[in-house]
């Protein structure tokens, strides 16, 4: 089995595009982020990222076995909290993807928002390393994310390995592991959408292979729907041929295509989240 954690969707999508293209790529579950960035949508835009938010509902509705929906809010604004837990709650979204622009991810601000993740119990998806659209990256360095220990119960994937600042992304995933939490609990995890340029891939990948190992990494496209299933093959393929060349095989490659992706949307049942709020 192979899971996409990160496919981008555009408000221009139906269900029978995404599915008809992960399934001539073989991909059988995808994670599927709501538009923020296509004509129409924009993350300074909050109504907009709830009408994205809706229609990612409606595209997801009925195919949880293929298709998982993570709302994308804007921490800065104030009814942020609200529209999550709406996403979630009323919407019947699995998580959240939020890009750190304009706000750092320690700030106070951002931290109610956080906080409803931990009570929810949500796989988070940050963006995480430089932009290739030209925006500051500035906001995105991994060790920014550290403050999410402080929400138990959030599950944090950083995308992008948060190339360039591939060992600092190491160093904040080492953590849990030097603490002996098993991989399935820990905060942090990471995913191989590209990222790194391709001189820099095979280094990056065989180093947090070797240091995370293949429990803390997990694929991703970053392919953008509706596209063909060609985009979705090729985008695999450069990560099937990177796994080949390093040879990772047998377990530690289906951690890689699937078993962490897995690990991330499921939440372990005794792990302890935030106290709900006082009725
Ligand atoms: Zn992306």
């Amino acid at each position: 089995m192979i899971i996409d954690a990160h496919i981008h969707t555009t408000g221009r999508e139906c269900a029978r595009d995404v599915l008809d293209a992960l399934d001539a790529a073989g991909i059988e579950r995808g994670v599927l982020l709501a538009p923020f960035l296509s004509e129409g949508y924009s993350l300074d835009d909050a109504d907009s990222l709830r009408r994205g938010n809706a229609h990612l509902a409606t595209l997801v509705a009925g195919h949880a076995d293929r298709l998982a929906g993570l709302a994308v809010v804007d921490p800065r604004d104030p009814a942020a909290p609200a529209d999550l837990r709406h996403a979630i709650e009323t919407l019947g979204l699995t998580g959240a993807k939020m890009v750190p622009t304009g706000w750092f991810p320690y700030e106070d601000r951002v931290q109610p928002v956080f906080a409803v993740a931990s009570e929810l119990r949500l796989p988070v998806l940050f963006h995480s390393g430089i932009f290739i659209d030209g925006r500051s990256g500035r906001f995105c360095r991994p060790v920014f994310f550290e403050v999410l220990r402080e929400h138990p119960g959030v599950r944090v994937t950083l995308a992008h390995l948060g190339w360039p600042w591939t060992d600092e992304a190491i160093a904040v995933g080492l953590i849990d592991r030097i603490h002996g939490i098993a991989p399935e609990r820990v905060t942090f995890r990471f995913d191989l959408s590209f990222g790194a340029p391709p001189p820099c891939r095979r280094e990056t990948l065989a180093r947090a292979l070797e240091v995370l190992g293949p429990e803390l990494l997990q694929f991703g496209s970053d392919c953008f729907t509706p596209c063909p299933g060609s985009e979705f093959a090729e985008r695999l393929g450069w990560l099937l041929a990177l796994l080949d060349e390093l040879g990772v095989h047998g377990a530690a490659r289906h951690s890689v295509l699937c078993g962490t992706a897995a690990n991330w949307l499921a939440p372990c049942a005794d792990v302890p989240a935030r106290q709900a709020r006082a009725a």
